[in-house]
């Protein structure tokens, strides 16, 4: 475990100033998982004050690594890191949670966390021109909408066909996921190893357009946190095309309705974009309705850090808990632009009108 002992010290004498913004405390309703439980746990792991049991480590996987706390804590301690020291500490123990085992194995067998062949499949959805490496820019889709989204991924190159982006290709390799699921599930070693190798396929990458905002943080971040960084801009979707909406949308119909827009935490918490998307939407004739909690204070929807994969119910309370404040904004529809999130509210609530960015930004070039 790397050496944190200050940030260990500082939540476990903390008043638990960021409580309330944790989702996962507020869907539990249990002090044992508010931050300051949590951070508190490993502290006394850390000092072999508790025993290495599996039941004091399973406190390590009550964290959807939203970053919410941050927003609150005078010392901008980042929770979620710590409690993903506590996960690898968990794994070299044998005391991690066992259902984070099968994304290991497919991520060695299959280069991504489903049991799927991503780069099959995805070499099987588009020409062979998208793949050529003489494209220097390149969409990285990630697991999450290929495997789950693959039409999402079809209207992304769309849209960028459309607006006249000729010289796109598609990242597309055996190791075909950014490696996050293993940072989060506490593998620690598995990951930088790992990533080294989607880094060497990037070489020679002059741009990535990253559609998911988790692997554009993977990409950006932890690489240069874990290995030596890659030396490509990596843009989210929004942040890429907006200069070109700018463009076309002065003379286009636009579409008038009511959005709601989720900020999903890997975006307008670590990347601290919250405006592009927005932007994106009242280009296109969207009217904006928010959300309560929003931008940097928006909450999580459940999914993220593996939380979906080691607590399942509690995932997807939390979800229907950010679905019933959009009710409350009598919008037409909830628009985010992370997969993970589209995913959590439509599994928690099936009723619940979720649309991706994407999705308004094709309807509006496709009219
Ligand atoms: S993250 Fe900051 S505010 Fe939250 S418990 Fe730790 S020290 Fe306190
Ligand atoms: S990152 Fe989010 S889920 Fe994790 S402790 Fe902080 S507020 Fe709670």
């Amino acid at each position: 475990m790397k050496s944190n002992k200050k940030e260990l010290e500082f939540c476990t004498t903390c008043p638990k100033l960021c409580r309330f913004a944790c989702p996962v405390a507020n869907a539990e309703y249990k002090e044992s998982v508010t931050p300051w439980g949590k951070v508190g746990m490993l502290y006394y792991l850390s000092k072999d004050f508790v025993p290495h049991t599996t039941e004091n480590y399973e406190l390590m996987y009550h964290c959807t690594g939203c970053l919410a706390c941050r927003q609150f804590c005078e010392h901008q301690i980042s929770v979620p890191d710590l409690l993903i020291s506590g996960r690898t500490l968990a794994y070299e123990h044998t005391r991690h949670d066992k259902n984070l085992e099968k994304g290991l194995r497919n991520i060695k067998k299959y280069g991504s966390v489903y049991g799927t062949d991503l780069n099959k499949k995805m070499r099987s959805e588009f020409e062979s021109v998208y793949f050529s490496g003489s494209l220097k820019v390149k969409i990285f889709a990630g697991c999450v909408y290929s495997e789950k989204q693959m039409e999402t991924v079809k209207k992304a190159v769309f849209i960028l066909g459309r607006l006249g982006i000729d010289y796109a290709g598609i990242y597309s390799e055996k190791e075909f996921c950014c490696g996050y699921p293993l940072y989060a599930s506490g593998f620690e070693k598995e990951f930088t190893s790992y990533i080294s190798k989607v880094r060497s396929n990037l070489s020679g990458t002059k741009k990535i357009i990253a559609l998911c905002p988790s692997c554009a943080y993977t990409l950006r971040g932890l690489y240069q946190q874990y290995d030596k960084g890659i030396r490509a801009d990596i843009l989210t979707f929004s942040e890429f095309i907006l200069p070109f909406i700018r463009m076309v949308s002065r003379n286009k119909k636009k579409i008038t309705e009511h959005y709601s827009y989720h900020d999903p935490c890997f975006m307008s918490r670590y990347l601290n974009q919250t405006e592009e998307p927005r932007e994106l939407i009242t280009r296109t004739g969207g009217i904006l309705s928010e959300f309560l909690w929003n931008r940097e204070n928006s909450v999580c929807c459940g999914g993220g850090a593996m939380f979906r994969s080691t607590n399942k119910t509690v995932s997807l309370d939390i979800a229907y808990k950010r679905i019933e404040e959009f009710r409350a904004t009598g919008s037409k529809a909830i628009v985010t632009a992370c997969p993970t999130c589209t995913k959590m509210f439509r599994d928690s609530d099936p009723d619940a009108p979720v649309r991706d960015i994407i999705d308004i930004i094709y309807d509006f070039l496709s009219q």
